[in-house]
């Protein structure tokens, strides 16, 4: 008889040694353990819009629902994303989310004996992509006192067996940013057999001045090794539907599309970026609403004393003492941030950007609970 006993030992190594991604706490879970209604709780956990999604993404999702038993077409969702970015339709990849497409990119360039460098602090998917390969993760520490990452020491930590550098821009969970002129000596000093990938999840709610509209993508032509992603989930109101894009050189799309399931992304996900995409008023006022609530909560933190890392996206990471302590008694009161122990920073949460309302309740449950 087979008693499953062990079964873990037939596992690699490599796989074993993984520690699972932590997810924000569904409002659903926390409703369950603290006997809450669903309405009462306050999720600013996971960096979803909380205007929800476009209402033009919504319309077109459900005009096809009709359609699910056909297999999807990505063709016209590509062909839109080449012709917004000025790109052919052969440098882009689809993702079920862009997640998706961190994995497809460290499956093709990774492997055992090959490494990949990434900061720390940094996206906690990168070093969970890179292990699942098999390939060793070299972490280098952050810049001294503001958390973001250290592009002189990410060059140096590169090895002969380096095939990737994981840089998000900003950054996720310290809200950091690198201006185009860093990213841009950091490319030319890059040694020609790695990979940047530079994952810009938040590059919608970037104000214009830093907005790399033209400016990242226009590298795509000088260098080969640069792959850039960017998502539907965040500014675009798409978490749920899980679609992502990279954009790359030719050759690197070829190799993701080889290691890419054929049907990665979901026929709903397709109709609904496509209308996202063009739904300018629903983007505009998603900025809008997060640069006041930005404003709103930084005020707040100020004022109760609590020093926070400058943001750049859609949450702020905040410093305060037991932060642990402070996070149960937030959950109790049914308000949902994310702790950062497992980003090793054991004394900062981090907290969404919500609707003026959920920003409020936010402050003041927070008050009380220090
Ligand atoms: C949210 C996020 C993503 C996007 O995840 P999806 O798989 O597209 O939902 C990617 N990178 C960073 C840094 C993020 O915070």
């Amino acid at each position: 008889m087979n008693t499953g006993i062990g079964i873990a030992a037939l596992a690699p190594q490599h796989i074993r040694a993984i520690a699972p991604y932590p997810p924000g706490k569904p409002i659903t879970a926390l409703a369950r353990e603290m006997g809450l209604p669903v309405d009462s709780i306050v999720k600013l956990a996971s960096n979803e819009n909380p205007l929800g999604m476009s209402p033009k993404a919504l319309a077109a999702t459900q005009a096809a629902l009709g359609g699910l038993s056909r297999y999807p077409d990505q063709y016209e969702l590509i062909q839109a994303l080449a012709e917004r970015h000025g790109l052919d339709m052969v440098q882009i990849a689809l993702g079920n989310g862009s997640n998706d497409l961190l994995d497809c990119v460290a499956r093709v360039f990774l492997g055992p004996g090959r490494s990949a460098v990434f900061s720390r602090h940094a996206f906690a998917v990168y070093p969970l992509a890179t292990q699942a390969t098999g390939a060793e993760c070299i972490e280098v520490a952050a810049r001294a006192g503001d958390y973001g990452h250290d592009l002189e020491a990410m060059l140096l930590a590169i090895r002969p067996d380096t095939r990737i550098v994981w840089i998000a821009n900003p950054n996720n969970p310290t809200g950091t940013f690198l201006s185009h002129a860093q990213l841009r000596v950091f490319l030319e000093a890059l040694p020609p057999h790695v990979v940047a990938v530079l994952d810009e999840a938040y590059n919608e709610y970037l104000p214009p001045a830093l907005a790399s509209e033209g400016a990242t993508l226009s590298w795509l032509s000088e260098f080969p090794n640069l792959l850039i992603t960017r998502t539907f989930s965040k500014v675009y109101g798409l978490a749920g539907l899980r679609i992502g894009y990279g954009m790359a050189s030719a050759e690197i799309i070829d190799l993701m599309n080889r290691v890419r399931q054929p049907f990665n992304v979901n026929n709903l996900a397709l109709v609904a970026a496509r209308a996202a995409l063009d739904d300018h008023l629903f983007l505009a006022e998603s900025f809008e609403l997060n640069q006041r609530g930005l404003e709103q909560i930084v005020a707040g933190l100020k004022r109760l004393g609590l020093g926070h890392i400058p943001a750049h996206g859609n949450f702020v990471a905040f410093h305060v003492a037991d932060a642990a302590g402070v996070n149960q008694r937030l959950l109790k009161q049914g308000v949902i941030v994310r702790p950062l122990a497992n980003y090793a920073m054991p004394d900062h949460l981090r907290v969404t950007i919500g609707l003026e309302r959920e920003n409020t309740r936010f402050l003041e449950v927070l008050e009380k609970s220090l």
